[in-house]
């Protein structure tokens, strides 16, 4: 199964990820999953969200 991991805030493709059905969860605490798109963070945004750890795009 393959995965697009795009961010979550500035929605940019980050790159894809290939996993099995049952690892979807809890590959990355930052990582979620909807459908084959997998929201994470660029660095970047990890870097700002690191300086306010509750902020988050919706
Ligand atoms: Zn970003």
């Amino acid at each position: 199964m393959y995965l697009l991991k795009i961010c979550r805030c500035c929605d940019s493709i980050i790159g894809e990820l290939e996993t099995d059905n049952s690892k979807t969860q809890g590959i990355d605490s930052s990582l979620e999953v909807v459908g084959n798109v997998a929201y994470t963070l660029c660095p970047l945004c990890m870097q700002e969200l690191d300086i306010n750890p509750r902020v988050y795009y919706q």
